[in-house]
């Protein structure tokens, strides 16, 4: 299995499945068939303002235009994963949220279990553990300063922030994975917290899901129809 040292998108792209085709922008099919010797990721990336994994965007993340505006939004990222360790900012998901930072035996039980995973054709972008591995490694390498030697080694820059915001809104949230990990690791709550952290400390947010649904969801609490 190919293990995440670095956030490198995998060659191979996924099928459509009801949660990308519904959720997700495929890019112009038009331009994967260019005569270009440059590879589809490479002009993709070099066409686009955004952060691109594959030939699928689920949110639209700008690349940031100057070197003081990526160093603020990941410094952000990073406060914002210190705050989620915080009993003050995050009391009700602590414990299960440290429980499955810490521990995880790597037995891939869980992609298995997977829908996202499965669909994809075993596509390792979409396996459970592959972004759960790479928020560890910057926990254990960035928090806790523990040597890279015993969790492994990643660079925290922008490119690698933004391409795990990207991989956290490649998974439905269903939890299928955590109902089988035979150690009780909830892969989806890691999913929930990195996209918490993109919304709250760097205002990285799919602009469909906020405007058509908390947004909505919201004013309609507020001030109820009728
Ligand atoms: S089933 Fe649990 S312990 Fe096994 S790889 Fe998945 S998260 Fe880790
Ligand atoms: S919650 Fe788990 S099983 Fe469901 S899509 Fe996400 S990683 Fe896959």
């Amino acid at each position: 299995m190919k293990q995440p040292d670095s956030v490198t998108p995998a060659s191979r792209s996924p099928r459509s499945t009801p949660s990308n085709r519904s959720r997700c922008r495929r890019r112009s099919t038009s331009s994967r068939t260019s005569r270009s010797s440059l590879s589809f990721q490479t002009r993709l990336a070099r066409n686009t303002s955004c952060v691109v994994l594959d030939d699928t965007i689920a949110v639209n993340i700008e690349k940031p235009k100057t070197k003081e505006e990526e160093d603020k939004l990941v410094n952000g990222f990073l406060s914002g994963l210190e705050k989620l360790m915080s009993v003050d900012d995050n009391w009700t998901f602590l414990q299960p949220f440290e429980m499955s930072m810490e521990h995880c035996a790597k037995c891939h039980t869980c992609s298995d279990a997977c829908p996202i995973y499965e669909e994809s054709g075993e596509n390792e972008l979409y396996r459970p553990v592959y972004r759960s591995e790479i928020i560890r490694r910057i926990y254990f390498k960035y928090i806790k300063k523990v040597s890279p030697a015993v969790h492994g080694d990643i660079d925290l820059n922008w490119e690698t922030v933004a391409r795990l915001i990207e991989l956290s809104y490649r998974c439905n949230v269903c939890r299928r994975c955590a109902q089988t990990c035979p150690i009780g690791v909830d892969n989806a709550l890691l999913s929930r917290e990195i996209r918490k952290i993109a919304s709250m400390e760097m205002g990285i947010v799919p602009k469909e899901l906020h405007e058509d649904g908390s947004v909505l969801q919201l004013s309609r609490w507020v001030r109820p129809p009728g």
